[in-house]
């Protein structure tokens, strides 16, 4: 499975805004993108300052979405090509089939601090979905579905520090978490609404409809 492994930071820097992609270090004084305002590289500084065409607008609203789930380009286009052939608005089914992805839904349980992390926690087999092992971070959760830590190891440390670490974040209204029980079930589909950061759904729609 091919994934990202260069520097993450670099990429909020690109975007010029918070992804979020290193957990603890993203809510510290640490984090470069307020010390450094401009984008990594020799002319970064002139790329801050330049006025961005429409063409590049949808562009960097394409990345900046797909760094945040962290996902490369070819399953970005898959999940748009799903999106444009399903029946409604093609850029809330986008943002709804990147919501729905398991190591998306860990993160958002708060069981990791990033999803690269939530990433590595269901490829560890630590995960279970009905019932039943899943370490394939892309699995699309459903409606009704029950998402748990696997019950042999539930009382790894791990969970009790991440859970501490999380506390302050609040888990989406679309999923009912219990942190006693490392367990969340699917009351609904996400809803944009549902994801905090700001997202034009409409621009990345824009960018691959040409
Ligand atoms: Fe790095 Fe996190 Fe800051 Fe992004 S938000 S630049 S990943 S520390």
């Amino acid at each position: 499975m091919a994934r990202y492994t260069d520097a993450v930071c670099r990429l909020c820097r690109r975007e010029q805004k918070k992804l979020f992609l290193k957990g603890l270090k993203c809510s510290s004084e640490k984090c470069p993108v307020g010390k450094r305002a401009f984008p990594p590289g020799q002319h970064g500084a002139l790329k801050a300052r330049t006025k961005l065409s429409n063409y590049g607008l949808q562009l960097r609203e394409k990345q900046k979405v797909k760094r945040m789930y962290g996902i490369l380009e070819r399953q970005f286009r898959r999940y748009f090509a799903i999106a444009s052939k399903s029946k409604g608005v093609t850029g809330k089914i986008l943002l709804q089939l990147l919501e729905r992805r398991l190591d998306n839904v860990v993160f958002r349980m708060g069981l990791a601090h990033s999803r690269a992390h939530a990433r590595q926690i269901v490829r560890h087999n630590f995960i279970a979905v009905n019932g039943k092992r899943v370490n394939i971070p892309s699995f699309l959760v459903s409606e009704g579905d029950i998402i748990q830590v696997q019950t042999k190891e539930k009382k790894r440390q791990l969970f009790k520090d991440i859970l501490e670490i999380t506390k302050g974040r609040s888990v989406p209204s679309w999923l009912s978490f219990s942190p006693q029980e490392l367990k969340a079930t699917v009351l609904r589909l996400p809803e944009k609404e549902d994801i905090q950061q700001p997202i034009e759904e409409q621009l990345i729609v824009e960018f691959y409809s040409k």
